[in-house]
């Protein structure tokens, strides 16, 4: 078994341990982190008591899907300060993203926080991407829709991996010659990589194909995506035809075509491995909830509203319950490593604040809420 530091400390060790191992650690750091934020919160403390839940009382995986979730839309809230565990005055960034949908969400993180998160980003993509040196081609969008400070910074963490990189802004006004052009700088000297929400690699696969042009990057070149098709979803392109063509147009080995899932709120983010399988970091667990009955876990394979626990977070409680919908499987991936593997399927109807038991409003009207 491993401690949160131990996962760390070596991100590669906790990605192949052995299932049982993987069910006790992960269990372990996430009642850690439950026990912390009932200690600390008086909001989290008060979903616990309303719903009966002791945190120290979690014994077994099985039981992970007891701990109170924290709708994701709560995070938009202009009062959302009540979340956090932490004191505003140790808040060290705050992240924020206009989201698929309506009002600004706002995730505030103290410097424990971003330490273990940046640790685990890096981690996480030494582990999947092997990367050492190169050159990477940042195509960021501007489109506010997109541009979520959260999802720039998971890739400016990988920008620290390449011996050098180049930013361009792939708006509306995409510039795909001046994207080639840097890349036929690099050409010869570096291995090139492209890393950037996949709408933006389908706009180079349409222009590479209008123009007739033929790029061809390196044997270990790679595509790294993240941040989906959004308001974009009819450019959408499913996954594997995407693959194909990067391969097609720009020689990049599909296997090399990496495609990742998180979100501003969490500092979950789950990375593909080289078989497309997207895999769940060791000290996250991934619950797939029945989205008539929240408080119900499905089993892996099948489809709901996924909720993320996430044992690094200390400025407020990483246990959320997501707008969006898809299903995880557990056990020994084809690639060795073990623990969960998310499928997102889609964007869910949203509007999960009413799966709260006490609201923000209910809180701040009690007595426990006023003393805050
Ligand atoms: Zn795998």
């Amino acid at each position: 078994m491993l401690s949160l530091s131990q996962m760390l400390g070596n991100v590669s060790k906790a990605h192949f341990q052995s299932p049982d191992d993987w069910a006790r650690s992960v269990t372990d750091v996430l009642r850690d982190a439950a026990i912390y934020h009932q200690a600390g919160n008086g909001f989290y403390r008060a979903q616990c008591d309303a719903l009966g839940v002791d945190p120290a009382a979690i014994n077994d995986i099985n039981d992970l899907q007891d701990l109170p979730l924290l709708p994701i839309g709560m995070f938009k809230r202009p009062d959302a300060q009540v979340l956090l565990t932490c004191s505003l005055a140790d808040v060290e960034t705050e992240t924020s993203s206009s989201g698929t949908r309506g009002a600004p969400s706002l995730a505030r993180r103290n410097s424990e926080t971003v330490t273990r998160a940046l640790v685990g980003l890096i981690g996480t993509y030494r582990e999947f991407f092997s990367l050492s040196g190169g050159a990477g081609l940042f195509l960021n969008p501007s489109d506010p829709e997109v541009s979520e400070m959260g999802l720039l910074k998971d890739f400016n963490i990988l920008n620290s991996v390449f011996d050098d990189h180049a930013y361009l802004v792939a708006d509306q006004a995409f510039d795909a010659r001046e994207a080639l052009e840097q890349l036929r700088r690099w050409k010869g000297h570096m291995i090139r990589h492209i890393v950037c929400p996949p709408f933006v690699v389908g706009r180079l696969l349409r222009f590479l194909e209008q123009e007739n042009f033929n790029v061809r990057l390196d044997p270990y070149s790679m595509i790294i995506t993240l941040g989906g098709w959004k308001r974009h979803t009819a450019e959408t392109i499913p996954a594997e035809g995407f693959r194909e063509r990067c391969h097609d147009l720009l020689a990049v080995r599909p296997g090399n075509v990496r495609d990742m899932y998180g979100m501003i709120e969490s500092n979950m983010l789950a990375v593909e491995c080289h078989l497309h399988r997207k895999h769940v970091p060791p000290w996250c667990y991934i619950s797939i909830r029945d989205p008539d009955q929240i408080g119900k876990e499905l089993a892996p394979g099948e489809t709901g509203t996924i909720a993320v626990l996430d044992a690094l977070n200390t400025s407020y409680p990483g246990f959320l319950l997501t707008d969006d919908v898809g299903d995880v499987e557990t056990g020994t991936c084809g690639c060795g490593r073990t623990g969960q593997i998310i499928n997102f399927r889609g964007r869910g109807p949203g509007g999960g604040l009413g799966h709260c038991p006490v609201s923000i409003e209910r809180y701040l009207g009690s007595e426990t809420g006023k003393d805050r």
